[in-house]
């Protein structure tokens, strides 16, 4: 029977064989260390004379303290949660929004950044920063990702079309652009960097899936941009391009394998280009919380619940304006937990759109920073009940350039495991505490609906 130290040397000998990085093979020089100064301890405690009597084991902490040292280094050096950033997410650039359109005519005023501001962005990868959460996570590096890689759903005319509108330099400002291989809708500016970015945003998802699934990392978060849970198969939407969660999840399935995944959107609006893709397909569970009829209109209705072969596994749950933390809190706890349960996925992916929050200018869910932090810790305790904690959060929407850096926060410190204790932005408004504890008669009608429904397919 081999021993620790002979299995850890033998992993070695395979890692350099099929040279694998540095990152992984440290672990396994400490772990053999370790064995090889528990095995040093034994025979020291052997008693000669007695060859039949077992070596004693002894308390861990009676060991060597270089085995603790040893150990230190180890949980040190293995980064739980990764983090893909990557600077040419920026090169997405949308600008100011200066006009004001009159019934007949419009006028200018001084301008201001469009909702999906690059300054966003760049605030929350500062705050990680700042506050310390990037020293604790690993960085995985983004790239782009291949037109074969994106036509797992979008049609390679969309690619193409896209490719040759933004090197145009048509920015689509204000109006529908509508062409023979698609459209992009008149909310979704683009600048000469977009179409690069992404492609960089969509492949940064798929290295957060390949990190995770390959465990260079528990989990991952990638802070991405432009975002994509809109984006169709032939359309731009909703500042979305690509839809990276759908090829993301595509991409876990045909690379790696994986027969069950599941997608929770808790970004406000609804994630119809995810619904649109998975609509008739059992093996990803597409989940998404979000304010009801609100954006895209005519999609995210409870009656909405797959077709044919996915019948059962489009869950949406439509929540009233005002629901809050406790109601948000209610839908994972009586819905979304239950469901992922039973479904029992490989690989969970999170769309986290930070525009639920009490702050944000597009929509009016009342979720606050500590709300967040509720949410994303009962989803790496899901992850770690049903798939050895194989967590992806994919950045969407959020438009408070205040807020949404410390919401990001506390999605990130359940994924590190720690907290930092950042002070809310506003921890003494009375607002606050009025977001944290209103739950409404129509949360609850809401919830109730959406048990009733979904409890017709899965045990609620
Ligand atoms: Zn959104």
């Amino acid at each position: 029977m081999l021993g620790g130290a002979q299995i850890a040397f033998m992993e070695l000998v395979v890692c350099f064989a099929v040279r694998i990085p540095v990152r992984v093979t440290l672990p396994i020089v400490l772990a053999a260390c370790r064995e090889m100064a528990l095995l040093a301890f034994e025979v020291k405690r052997c008693v000669p004379g007695q060859p039949g009597k077992p070596c004693r084991r002894v308390r861990f902490d009676h060991l060597f303290p270089v085995v603790r040292i040893i150990d230190t280094v180890k949980s040190m050096h293995i980064s739980r949660t990764g983090l893909i950033f990557d600077e040419r997410f920026l090169a997405h650039d949308t600008g100011v929004e200066d006009t004001v359109m009159m019934r007949r005519g419009s006028f200018r005023l001084s301008p201001v950044s469009h909702p999906s501001s690059t300054f966003i962005t760049k605030r929350v990868k500062e705050f990680l920063d700042g506050s310390g959460l990037t020293a604790q996570m690993l960085p995985v590096e983004a790239r782009a990702a291949t037109e074969d890689e994106v036509a797992a759903y979008h049609t390679h005319e969309y690619i193409a079309g896209m490719r040759g509108l933004v090197a145009s330099g048509a920015q689509v400002p204000g109006k529908m652009f509508q062409a023979s291989w698609g459209c992009v809708d008149e909310e979704t500016v683009l600048s000469p960097g977009s179409f690069t970015a992404a492609l960089y945003a969509t492949g940064g998802a798929l290295n957060a899936v390949s990190a995770v699934i390959e465990g260079h990392v528990h989990n991952a978060y990638a802070l991405l941009r432009p975002p994509g849970h809109h984006a169709m198969c032939n359309q731009a939407l909703g500042f979305c391009i690509f839809n990276d969660a759908v090829i993301a999840a595509h991409y876990a399935r045909n690379v790696y394998g994986l027969e069950r995944v599941m997608i929770v959107d808790w970004d406000v609006h609804h994630g119809n280009g995810i619904q649109d893709a998975f609509y008739q397909d059992a093996g990803v569970l597409a989940v998404s919380l979000h304010q009801e009829d609100w954006y895209p209109k005519g999609w995210g209705a409870l009656e909405q619940i797959g077709r044919g072969a996915g019948i059962g596994y489009t869950v949406n749950i439509p929540l009233p304006p005002g629901t809050g933390d406790r109601g948000y809190r209610a839908a994972f706890e009586q819905l979304i937990l239950p469901i992922g349960r039973q479904f029992c996925p490989q690989l969970i992916l999170i769309i986290a759109g930070q525009d639920a929050s009490w702050l944000d200018p597009v929509a009016h869910m009342m979720v606050t920073m500590d709300g967040y932090r509720q949410l994303s810790s009962l989803m790496v305790d899901l992850a770690g009940e049903v798939c050895a904690g194989r967590l992806v959060i994919l950045q969407a929407g959020g438009y408070s350039a205040r807020y949404v850096p410390y919401c990001t926060a506390a999605i990130v410190e359940p994924l590190v495991g720690i907290d930092l204790g950042v002070v809310d932005l506003y921890a003494t408004a009375p607002e606050l505490r009025r977001c944290q504890t209103i739950f409404s008669h129509e949360t609850q009608i809401a919830l109730d609906a959406a048990r009733s429904w979904h409890g017709q397919r899965w045990k609620l």
